[in-house]
């Protein structure tokens, strides 16, 4: 299962931190603001929700957010 990762884009400071905590599926623009590493949304799998998480909560402008689980394939 997988879950997305999402930012919003009207509180994003731009500083990086995500980036930092989560370098697997995350890197800056050359302003700072986070970037997908991958085309597409950014998809957390299993084995990376605790970084997500922990991202999530060090966001100081509580600019990100795991949603849901997609399903996965039947
Ligand atoms: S940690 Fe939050 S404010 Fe900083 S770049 Fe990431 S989403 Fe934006």
């Amino acid at each position: 299962m997988t879950r997305p990762l999402v930012v919003d884009w009207t509180a994003c400071r731009g500083r990086g931190l995500c980036a930092d905590l989560l370098p697997e599926l995350l890197t800056q623009d050359h302003w700072g603001f986070p970037e997908n590493r991958s085309r597409g949304p950014i998809l957390v799998p299993d084995e990376l929700e605790g970084p997500a998480r922990r991202a999530v909560r060090m966001c100081p402008a509580l600019a990100l957010r795991l949603d849901a689980e997609l399903p996965g394939p039947r």
